[in-house]
Protein backbone atom coordinates (compact mmCIF):
# COMPACT_ATOMS: atom_id res chain seq x y z
CA UNK A 1 0.00 0.00 0.00
CA UNK A 2 0.84 3.40 -0.88
CA UNK A 3 2.56 4.84 2.43
CA UNK A 4 3.23 8.82 2.60
CA UNK A 5 5.91 8.86 5.02
CA UNK A 6 8.55 6.30 2.55
CA UNK A 7 6.67 7.04 -1.05
CA UNK A 8 7.55 10.10 -3.26
CA UNK A 9 3.98 10.30 -4.66
CA UNK A 10 1.07 7.90 -5.15
CA UNK A 11 1.14 7.30 -8.74
CA UNK A 12 -0.08 4.44 -11.03
CA UNK A 13 -2.41 3.11 -8.72
CA UNK A 14 -5.88 1.11 -9.04
CA UNK A 15 -8.90 2.31 -7.24
CA UNK A 16 -8.78 -0.50 -4.06
CA UNK A 17 -11.07 -3.01 -4.54
CA UNK A 18 -13.96 -2.41 -2.16
CA UNK A 19 -17.95 -2.11 -2.07
CA UNK A 20 -17.89 1.63 -3.17
CA UNK A 21 -16.20 0.92 -6.40
CA UNK A 22 -17.94 -1.66 -7.19
CA UNK A 23 -21.29 -0.36 -6.57
CA UNK A 24 -20.74 3.84 -7.68
CA UNK A 25 -21.57 3.08 -11.18
CA UNK A 26 -19.10 3.77 -14.01
CA UNK A 27 -16.43 7.11 -13.35
CA UNK A 28 -17.64 10.34 -15.00
CA UNK A 29 -15.76 11.48 -18.24
CA UNK A 30 -12.42 13.58 -17.16
CA UNK A 31 -10.07 15.08 -19.12
CA UNK A 32 -7.53 12.48 -19.09
CA UNK A 33 -3.85 11.75 -18.46
CA UNK A 34 -1.62 15.26 -18.80
CA UNK A 35 -0.43 15.07 -22.19
CA UNK A 36 1.30 17.81 -23.13
CA UNK A 37 2.36 21.09 -21.49
CA UNK A 38 -0.14 23.08 -19.97
CA UNK A 39 -0.54 26.90 -18.65
CA UNK A 40 -3.20 27.62 -15.99
CA UNK A 41 -3.60 29.95 -13.31
CA UNK A 42 -4.42 27.80 -10.65
CA UNK A 43 -3.13 23.83 -10.48
CA UNK A 44 -4.80 22.04 -7.63
CA UNK A 45 -3.23 18.61 -6.66
CA UNK A 46 -5.22 15.77 -5.75
CA UNK A 47 -9.07 15.01 -7.01
CA UNK A 48 -10.45 14.20 -3.63
CA UNK A 49 -13.51 15.98 -2.05
CA UNK A 50 -11.45 19.16 -1.19
CA UNK A 51 -9.16 19.47 -4.58
CA UNK A 52 -12.65 19.05 -6.61
CA UNK A 53 -14.72 21.36 -4.73
CA UNK A 54 -11.96 24.05 -4.63
CA UNK A 55 -11.56 23.65 -8.37
CA UNK A 56 -15.33 24.12 -8.55
CA UNK A 57 -15.32 26.87 -6.25
CA UNK A 58 -13.01 28.81 -8.00
CA UNK A 59 -14.40 28.46 -11.79
CA UNK A 60 -18.19 28.94 -10.45
CA UNK A 61 -17.46 31.90 -7.94
CA UNK A 62 -14.52 33.40 -8.79
CA UNK A 63 -14.36 32.36 -12.54
CA UNK A 64 -10.66 31.14 -11.82
CA UNK A 65 -8.93 29.23 -14.80
CA UNK A 66 -7.99 25.94 -12.88
CA UNK A 67 -6.62 22.06 -13.62
CA UNK A 68 -7.11 18.81 -10.87
CA UNK A 69 -4.04 17.03 -11.05
CA UNK A 70 -5.22 13.57 -9.54
CA UNK A 71 -2.73 10.24 -9.22
CA UNK A 72 -4.90 7.72 -10.06
CA UNK A 73 -8.76 8.00 -10.02
CA UNK A 74 -11.62 10.43 -8.66
CA UNK A 75 -11.95 10.47 -5.17
CA UNK A 76 -9.06 7.13 -5.15
CA UNK A 77 -7.89 8.84 -1.73
CA UNK A 78 -10.03 9.02 1.37
CA UNK A 79 -13.04 10.44 -0.29
CA UNK A 80 -13.43 7.82 -2.20
CA UNK A 81 -12.33 5.21 0.76
CA UNK A 82 -14.38 6.12 3.78
CA UNK A 83 -17.75 5.27 5.93
CA UNK A 84 -19.58 8.14 4.53
CA UNK A 85 -20.33 9.82 7.51
CA UNK A 86 -21.78 12.95 7.06
CA UNK A 87 -21.71 15.12 10.34
CA UNK A 88 -21.22 18.03 12.19
CA UNK A 89 -17.22 17.54 12.16
CA UNK A 90 -14.13 18.71 11.33
CA UNK A 91 -10.72 17.81 13.01
CA UNK A 92 -10.10 15.51 16.35
CA UNK A 93 -10.47 18.08 18.92
CA UNK A 94 -13.49 17.99 21.25
CA UNK A 95 -16.41 20.92 21.03
CA UNK A 96 -15.02 21.39 25.20
CA UNK A 97 -11.18 21.66 24.37
CA UNK A 98 -11.61 24.41 21.69
CA UNK A 99 -13.19 26.43 24.35
CA UNK A 100 -10.66 25.40 26.58
CA UNK A 101 -7.63 26.46 24.27
CA UNK A 102 -9.37 29.47 21.90
CA UNK A 103 -11.80 30.70 24.52
CA UNK A 104 -15.72 30.84 24.10
CA UNK A 105 -15.96 33.68 21.66
CA UNK A 106 -13.43 32.06 19.18
CA UNK A 107 -14.59 28.08 19.77
CA UNK A 108 -18.12 29.44 18.47
CA UNK A 109 -16.71 31.04 15.09
CA UNK A 110 -15.13 27.74 14.74
CA UNK A 111 -17.90 25.92 15.58
CA UNK A 112 -20.03 27.74 13.01
CA UNK A 113 -17.42 26.88 10.47
CA UNK A 114 -17.43 23.44 11.18
CA UNK A 115 -21.15 23.18 11.44
CA UNK A 116 -21.37 25.10 7.88
CA UNK A 117 -19.94 21.92 6.27
CA UNK A 118 -23.10 19.90 7.25
CA UNK A 119 -25.43 22.48 5.37
CA UNK A 120 -22.75 22.81 2.64
CA UNK A 121 -22.70 19.32 1.41
CA UNK A 122 -26.55 18.73 2.58
CA UNK A 123 -27.06 21.96 -0.19
CA UNK A 124 -24.90 20.78 -2.81
CA UNK A 125 -26.37 17.38 -2.87
CA UNK A 126 -30.21 19.14 -3.00
CA UNK A 127 -29.53 21.85 -5.40
CA UNK A 128 -26.92 20.13 -7.75
CA UNK A 129 -29.05 16.69 -7.41
CA UNK A 130 -26.02 14.72 -6.43
CA UNK A 131 -26.55 10.89 -6.87
CA UNK A 132 -25.08 9.52 -3.35
CA UNK A 133 -27.59 7.60 -2.01
CA UNK A 134 -28.57 9.71 0.54
CA UNK A 135 -29.96 8.50 4.34
CA UNK A 136 -32.20 9.59 6.18
CA UNK A 137 -30.64 12.33 9.11
CA UNK A 138 -29.41 10.32 12.67
CA UNK A 139 -26.37 9.96 14.43
CA UNK A 140 -26.16 7.37 17.24
CA UNK A 141 -23.02 7.86 19.99
CA UNK A 142 -23.37 4.43 21.69
CA UNK A 143 -22.27 3.39 25.23
CA UNK A 144 -20.04 0.86 24.63
CA UNK A 145 -20.04 0.54 28.80
CA UNK A 146 -22.44 1.04 30.84
CA UNK A 147 -20.12 3.68 32.62
CA UNK A 148 -20.14 5.53 29.80
CA UNK A 149 -23.71 6.40 29.87
CA UNK A 150 -22.16 9.69 31.86
CA UNK A 151 -19.71 10.88 29.14
CA UNK A 152 -22.88 10.84 27.08
CA UNK A 153 -25.35 13.10 29.52
CA UNK A 154 -22.81 14.79 30.75
CA UNK A 155 -21.92 16.03 26.74
CA UNK A 156 -25.44 16.24 26.10
CA UNK A 157 -26.16 19.01 29.10
CA UNK A 158 -22.96 20.96 26.98
CA UNK A 159 -24.30 20.94 24.35
CA UNK A 160 -27.76 22.16 25.16
CA UNK A 161 -26.42 24.86 26.99
CA UNK A 162 -23.56 26.20 24.94
CA UNK A 163 -25.69 25.50 21.88
CA UNK A 164 -29.07 25.20 22.70
CA UNK A 165 -28.97 22.09 20.57
CA UNK A 166 -30.88 18.90 21.45
CA UNK A 167 -29.79 15.64 21.23
CA UNK A 168 -32.25 12.64 22.26
CA UNK A 169 -31.19 10.32 25.21
CA UNK A 170 -31.78 6.75 24.15
CA UNK A 171 -32.06 3.91 27.19
CA UNK A 172 -30.85 0.52 26.05
CA UNK A 173 -34.35 -0.22 25.28
CA UNK A 174 -35.59 2.48 23.17
CA UNK A 175 -32.10 1.17 21.13
CA UNK A 176 -33.90 -2.30 20.89
CA UNK A 177 -36.97 -0.85 19.58
CA UNK A 178 -35.90 2.05 17.19
CA UNK A 179 -32.64 0.70 16.01
CA UNK A 180 -31.00 -2.51 17.02
CA UNK A 181 -30.68 -4.93 19.63
CA UNK A 182 -26.54 -5.31 20.44
CA UNK A 183 -24.80 -6.73 23.30
CA UNK A 184 -22.43 -4.00 23.96
CA UNK A 185 -24.98 -0.72 23.53
CA UNK A 186 -25.79 0.49 26.97
CA UNK A 187 -27.40 3.59 25.57
CA UNK A 188 -26.90 6.53 22.79
CA UNK A 189 -27.03 9.83 22.10
CA UNK A 190 -29.01 10.51 19.48
CA UNK A 191 -28.20 13.58 17.09
CA UNK A 192 -30.90 14.91 15.07
CA UNK A 193 -28.58 16.04 12.17
CA UNK A 194 -25.65 14.15 10.39
CA UNK A 195 -26.37 11.45 7.98
CA UNK A 196 -24.95 8.46 5.49
CA UNK A 197 -23.97 8.68 1.83
CA UNK A 198 -22.15 6.76 -0.81
CA UNK A 199 -18.72 8.76 -0.63
CA UNK A 200 -17.50 7.65 -3.99
CA UNK A 201 -20.57 8.79 -6.36
CA UNK A 202 -20.55 11.64 -3.81
CA UNK A 203 -16.74 12.77 -5.08
CA UNK A 204 -17.80 11.76 -8.42
CA UNK A 205 -20.55 14.51 -7.92
CA UNK A 206 -18.31 17.23 -7.37
CA UNK A 207 -16.05 15.99 -10.18
CA UNK A 208 -19.33 16.71 -12.56
CA UNK A 209 -19.84 19.98 -10.85
CA UNK A 210 -16.42 21.08 -10.99
CA UNK A 211 -16.49 20.39 -14.81
CA UNK A 212 -19.65 21.82 -15.60
CA UNK A 213 -18.24 24.75 -13.88
CA UNK A 214 -15.29 25.23 -16.15
CA UNK A 215 -12.46 23.38 -14.20
CA UNK A 216 -10.65 20.42 -15.75
CA UNK A 217 -9.40 17.04 -13.78
CA UNK A 218 -6.24 15.50 -15.30
CA UNK A 219 -6.93 11.20 -13.67
CA UNK A 220 -3.77 9.73 -13.69
CA UNK A 221 -1.36 12.69 -13.22
CA UNK A 222 1.07 12.15 -10.29
CA UNK A 223 3.10 15.22 -10.13
CA UNK A 224 6.18 13.69 -9.48
CA UNK A 225 8.39 16.62 -9.30
CA UNK A 226 7.90 20.43 -8.53
CA UNK A 227 10.30 23.56 -9.33
CA UNK A 228 10.14 26.58 -9.82
CA UNK A 229 11.12 29.16 -12.68
CA UNK A 230 10.64 32.88 -11.72
CA UNK A 231 7.37 33.05 -10.06
CA UNK A 232 5.66 30.24 -11.66
CA UNK A 233 5.19 26.99 -10.70
CA UNK A 234 6.40 23.43 -12.37
CA UNK A 235 4.15 20.90 -12.04
CA UNK A 236 6.07 18.14 -13.48
CA UNK A 237 3.71 15.05 -14.47
CA UNK A 238 4.41 11.86 -16.62
CA UNK A 239 2.72 13.37 -19.47
CA UNK A 240 4.07 16.84 -19.34
CA UNK A 241 4.83 19.79 -17.06
CA UNK A 242 1.67 22.05 -15.61
CA UNK A 243 2.74 25.84 -15.35
CA UNK A 244 0.68 27.69 -12.87
CA UNK A 245 0.50 30.85 -10.74
CA UNK A 246 -0.33 29.69 -7.92
CA UNK A 247 -0.83 25.85 -6.82
CA UNK A 248 -3.47 24.14 -4.06
CA UNK A 249 -2.06 20.84 -2.04
CA UNK A 250 -5.55 19.05 -1.37
CA UNK A 251 -3.66 16.10 -0.68
CA UNK A 252 -4.59 15.44 2.74
CA UNK A 253 -3.39 12.56 4.10
CA UNK A 254 -1.69 11.29 0.64
CA UNK A 255 0.87 14.12 1.06
CA UNK A 256 4.23 12.21 0.94
CA UNK A 257 6.79 14.19 2.73
CA UNK A 258 8.40 15.15 -0.61
CA UNK A 259 5.56 16.97 -1.88
CA UNK A 260 6.26 20.66 -0.83
CA UNK A 261 8.66 21.53 2.07
CA UNK A 262 6.24 23.74 3.72
CA UNK A 263 3.94 20.24 4.08
CA UNK A 264 6.43 18.38 5.64
CA UNK A 265 6.10 17.10 9.17
CA UNK A 266 3.03 19.15 9.87
CA UNK A 267 0.43 16.35 9.19
CA UNK A 268 0.69 12.55 10.64
CA UNK A 269 -1.55 9.91 8.09
CA UNK A 270 -3.14 7.34 10.12
CA UNK A 271 -4.01 4.58 8.88
CA UNK A 272 -8.21 3.35 8.89
CA UNK A 273 -9.61 -0.18 7.89
CA UNK A 274 -13.25 -0.74 7.03
CA UNK A 275 -14.70 -4.25 6.37
CA UNK A 276 -18.30 -4.65 4.41
CA UNK A 277 -19.97 -7.73 5.57
CA UNK A 278 -22.27 -10.06 2.79
CA UNK A 279 -25.97 -8.78 3.30
CA UNK A 280 -27.80 -10.04 6.50
CA UNK A 281 -30.32 -12.62 5.67
CA UNK A 282 -33.53 -11.96 7.25
CA UNK A 283 -33.00 -14.19 9.98
CA UNK A 284 -29.94 -11.95 10.98
CA UNK A 285 -32.03 -8.84 10.24
CA UNK A 286 -34.88 -10.13 12.81
CA UNK A 287 -32.56 -11.52 15.64
CA UNK A 288 -30.95 -8.01 15.68
CA UNK A 289 -33.71 -5.92 14.83
CA UNK A 290 -31.39 -3.68 12.58
CA UNK A 291 -33.86 -1.42 11.10
CA UNK A 292 -31.77 1.49 11.64
CA UNK A 293 -30.28 3.87 8.54
CA UNK A 294 -28.09 6.14 11.31
CA UNK A 295 -24.74 6.20 11.06
CA UNK A 296 -23.35 5.09 14.43
CA UNK A 297 -20.00 5.35 16.56
CA UNK A 298 -18.93 4.22 19.62
CA UNK A 299 -17.65 5.53 22.92
CA UNK A 300 -14.17 4.12 22.65
CA UNK A 301 -11.34 6.57 22.23
CA UNK A 302 -10.19 4.23 19.58
CA UNK A 303 -14.18 4.09 18.36
CA UNK A 304 -15.50 2.13 15.95
CA UNK A 305 -17.97 3.47 13.40
CA UNK A 306 -20.58 1.23 11.48
CA UNK A 307 -23.67 1.44 9.64
CA UNK A 308 -26.42 -0.59 7.90
CA UNK A 309 -26.24 0.32 4.34
CA UNK A 310 -29.16 0.47 2.07
CA UNK A 311 -28.45 -3.28 0.56
CA UNK A 312 -28.03 -4.81 4.50
CA UNK A 313 -24.85 -5.27 4.08
CA UNK A 314 -23.11 -3.84 7.59
CA UNK A 315 -19.86 -1.23 7.25
CA UNK A 316 -17.50 -1.38 9.82
CA UNK A 317 -14.59 0.70 10.62
CA UNK A 318 -11.60 1.36 12.93
CA UNK A 319 -7.94 2.04 13.08
CA UNK A 320 -5.58 -0.61 12.84
CA UNK A 321 -2.60 -0.95 11.15
CA UNK A 322 0.56 1.45 11.74
CA UNK A 323 2.34 1.25 8.41
CA UNK A 324 0.86 0.80 4.60
CA UNK A 325 3.53 -2.06 4.63
CA UNK A 326 1.22 -3.56 7.16
CA UNK A 327 -2.16 -2.48 6.26
CA UNK A 328 -2.69 -5.62 3.86
CA UNK A 329 -2.20 -7.94 7.27
CA UNK A 330 -5.89 -9.89 7.76
CA UNK A 331 -5.35 -9.65 11.68
CA UNK A 332 -6.88 -6.09 10.95
CA UNK A 333 -10.15 -7.16 9.23
CA UNK A 334 -10.50 -10.16 11.58
CA UNK A 335 -10.34 -7.30 14.53
CA UNK A 336 -13.19 -5.62 12.59
CA UNK A 337 -15.76 -8.56 12.28
CA UNK A 338 -14.99 -9.45 15.49
CA UNK A 339 -15.78 -6.37 17.29
CA UNK A 340 -19.23 -6.52 15.25
CA UNK A 341 -19.64 -9.91 16.31
CA UNK A 342 -18.78 -9.12 19.53
CA UNK A 343 -21.54 -6.14 19.19
CA UNK A 344 -23.87 -8.46 17.68
CA UNK A 345 -23.81 -11.92 19.06
CA UNK A 346 -26.51 -13.23 16.74
CA UNK A 347 -24.37 -12.38 13.66
CA UNK A 348 -22.23 -15.44 15.06
CA UNK A 349 -21.73 -16.71 11.01
CA UNK A 350 -21.05 -13.28 9.82
CA UNK A 351 -18.40 -13.27 6.85
CA UNK A 352 -17.20 -9.96 5.00
CA UNK A 353 -16.81 -9.55 1.24
CA UNK A 354 -15.24 -6.49 0.76
CA UNK A 355 -12.20 -4.53 3.20
CA UNK A 356 -9.46 -1.74 2.56
CA UNK A 357 -7.78 0.96 3.86
CA UNK A 358 -7.21 4.48 3.80
CA UNK A 359 -4.77 7.19 5.59
CA UNK A 360 -6.80 9.90 7.80
CA UNK A 361 -5.00 12.91 7.57
CA UNK A 362 -3.90 14.20 11.08
CA UNK A 363 -2.10 17.62 12.35
CA UNK A 364 -0.59 18.07 15.92
CA UNK A 365 -2.49 20.00 17.36
CA UNK A 366 -5.75 18.24 15.99
CA UNK A 367 -7.66 21.10 13.85
CA UNK A 368 -7.27 21.28 10.13
CA UNK A 369 -5.55 24.04 8.69
CA UNK A 370 -6.04 25.65 5.47
CA UNK A 371 -3.44 27.90 4.96
CA UNK A 372 -1.75 30.44 2.84
CA UNK A 373 1.74 28.68 2.78
CA UNK A 374 3.44 30.81 0.34
CA UNK A 375 1.67 34.60 -0.16
CA UNK A 376 -0.42 34.46 -2.89
CA UNK A 377 1.06 31.69 -4.72
CA UNK A 378 0.92 28.53 -2.49
CA UNK A 379 -2.04 27.54 -0.34
CA UNK A 380 -2.85 23.45 1.36
CA UNK A 381 -5.35 22.60 3.60
CA UNK A 382 -4.98 19.37 6.10
CA UNK A 383 -6.18 17.53 8.99
CA UNK A 384 -9.58 17.00 9.13
CA UNK A 385 -9.11 13.54 11.08
CA UNK A 386 -11.56 10.64 10.63
CA UNK A 387 -14.50 13.81 9.80
CA UNK A 388 -13.64 15.20 6.36
CA UNK A 389 -17.10 14.38 4.61
CA UNK A 390 -17.62 17.52 5.91
CA UNK A 391 -15.81 19.60 6.37
CA UNK A 392 -13.48 19.04 3.40
CA UNK A 393 -16.26 21.10 1.20
CA UNK A 394 -15.72 24.19 4.13
CA UNK A 395 -12.15 24.30 3.23
CA UNK A 396 -12.46 23.59 -0.56
CA UNK A 397 -14.61 26.79 -0.46
CA UNK A 398 -12.06 28.55 1.81
CA UNK A 399 -9.05 27.70 -0.47
CA UNK A 400 -11.16 29.46 -3.51
CA UNK A 401 -11.62 32.31 -1.60
CA UNK A 402 -8.05 32.57 -0.43
CA UNK A 403 -6.71 32.13 -3.56
CA UNK A 404 -8.78 34.28 -5.15
CA UNK A 405 -7.83 36.94 -2.59
CA UNK A 406 -11.21 37.24 -1.26
CA UNK A 407 -10.72 35.18 2.73
CA UNK A 408 -13.24 37.61 5.35
CA UNK A 409 -12.17 35.60 8.74
CA UNK A 410 -8.61 36.02 8.49
CA UNK A 411 -8.44 35.57 12.41
CA UNK A 412 -10.51 32.24 12.75
CA UNK A 413 -6.97 29.97 13.86
CA UNK A 414 -7.98 27.18 11.38
CA UNK A 415 -7.91 29.74 8.51
CA UNK A 416 -4.84 31.62 9.87
CA UNK A 417 -2.26 29.84 10.88
CA UNK A 418 -0.09 27.04 9.60
CA UNK A 419 -0.33 23.69 10.64
CA UNK A 420 2.61 23.31 13.54
CA UNK A 421 5.34 20.44 12.97
CA UNK A 422 5.25 17.61 14.75
CA UNK A 423 8.08 17.52 17.31
CA UNK A 424 10.20 14.16 16.90
CA UNK A 425 8.96 13.72 13.29
CA UNK A 426 10.82 10.74 12.73
CA UNK A 427 9.35 8.84 16.13
CA UNK A 428 6.04 9.78 15.06
CA UNK A 429 4.84 5.89 14.69
CA UNK A 430 6.29 4.68 17.96
CA UNK A 431 4.41 7.21 19.79
CA UNK A 432 1.14 6.03 17.90
CA UNK A 433 1.91 2.26 19.02
CA UNK A 434 2.32 3.30 22.71
CA UNK A 435 -0.81 5.66 22.73
CA UNK A 436 -2.75 2.15 20.58
CA UNK A 437 -1.63 0.22 23.67
CA UNK A 438 -2.48 2.90 26.24
CA UNK A 439 -6.12 3.57 24.48
CA UNK A 440 -7.34 -0.11 23.97
CA UNK A 441 -6.42 -1.18 27.78
CA UNK A 442 -8.85 2.13 28.47
CA UNK A 443 -11.58 1.57 26.37
CA UNK A 444 -12.04 -2.24 27.35
CA UNK A 445 -12.14 -1.64 30.86
CA UNK A 446 -15.43 -2.86 32.75
C1 LIG B 1 -11.22 4.48 6.00
C2 LIG B 1 -11.63 5.90 6.20
C3 LIG B 1 -12.89 6.19 6.70
C4 LIG B 1 -13.29 7.53 6.87
N1 LIG B 1 -14.57 7.76 7.26
C5 LIG B 1 -15.01 9.03 7.35
C6 LIG B 1 -16.38 9.29 7.63
O1 LIG B 1 -17.20 8.38 7.70
N2 LIG B 1 -16.77 10.58 7.79
C7 LIG B 1 -15.88 11.62 7.65
O2 LIG B 1 -16.28 12.78 7.84
N3 LIG B 1 -14.59 11.40 7.30
C8 LIG B 1 -14.14 10.14 7.12
N4 LIG B 1 -12.86 9.91 6.74
C9 LIG B 1 -12.00 11.07 6.38
C10 LIG B 1 -12.41 11.66 5.03
O3 LIG B 1 -12.60 10.65 4.09
C11 LIG B 1 -11.32 12.64 4.56
O4 LIG B 1 -11.11 13.64 5.54
C12 LIG B 1 -11.66 13.34 3.24
O5 LIG B 1 -12.11 12.44 2.27
C13 LIG B 1 -10.43 14.08 2.75
O6 LIG B 1 -10.65 14.52 1.43
P1 LIG B 1 -9.47 15.21 0.64
O7 LIG B 1 -9.96 15.57 -0.69
O8 LIG B 1 -8.88 16.31 1.46
O9 LIG B 1 -8.32 14.10 0.55
P2 LIG B 1 -8.30 12.75 -0.29
O10 LIG B 1 -9.66 12.32 -0.66
O11 LIG B 1 -7.46 11.80 0.46
O12 LIG B 1 -7.59 13.16 -1.64
C14 LIG B 1 -6.22 13.40 -1.74
C15 LIG B 1 -5.80 13.03 -3.16
O13 LIG B 1 -4.50 13.56 -3.41
C16 LIG B 1 -3.92 12.74 -4.40
N5 LIG B 1 -2.47 12.98 -4.42
C17 LIG B 1 -1.57 12.84 -3.42
N6 LIG B 1 -0.33 13.15 -3.85
C18 LIG B 1 -0.45 13.50 -5.16
C19 LIG B 1 0.49 13.90 -6.17
N7 LIG B 1 1.80 14.00 -5.91
N8 LIG B 1 0.01 14.19 -7.40
C20 LIG B 1 -1.32 14.12 -7.68
N9 LIG B 1 -2.25 13.71 -6.77
C21 LIG B 1 -1.81 13.40 -5.52
C22 LIG B 1 -4.27 11.33 -3.94
O14 LIG B 1 -4.20 10.42 -5.01
C23 LIG B 1 -5.70 11.51 -3.38
O15 LIG B 1 -6.70 11.09 -4.28
C24 LIG B 1 -12.40 8.59 6.56
C25 LIG B 1 -11.13 8.31 6.07
C26 LIG B 1 -10.75 6.98 5.88
C27 LIG B 1 -9.38 6.68 5.33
Amino acid sequence: MYDPLISAHPGGLSYPDSYWVDTAGEAPADDGPVQADIDVDVAVIGGGYTGLSAAYYLASEHNIDTVVLEANGTGWGCSGRNGGFALKAGGRLSYQKMIKRYGETMARRMFDEIFEGLDRVRGLIKDEQIDCDQQPDGHLWVAHRPRMMKAIHSEARFLKDFFDYDVDILSREELEKDHFTSDEAYGAMRFRDGFGVHPLKLAYGYHRLARAAGSRVHTNSPVIEWRREGKRHLLVTPGGVVRANKVICATNGYTSQQLHSKLKNRSFPVLSNVVVTRPLTDTELSATNFVSSDVITDTRTLRFYYRKLPDNRILIGGRSAITGADASNPKHNDNLINALKTKFGALGDLTYDYQWGGWVCVTFDDVPHIHEAEQDSVFYAIGYGGSGVTFSVQAGMRLAEKVAGKTQDHDLPVLRTAAPKFPFAPFRRVGQRALYHYYFARDEKA
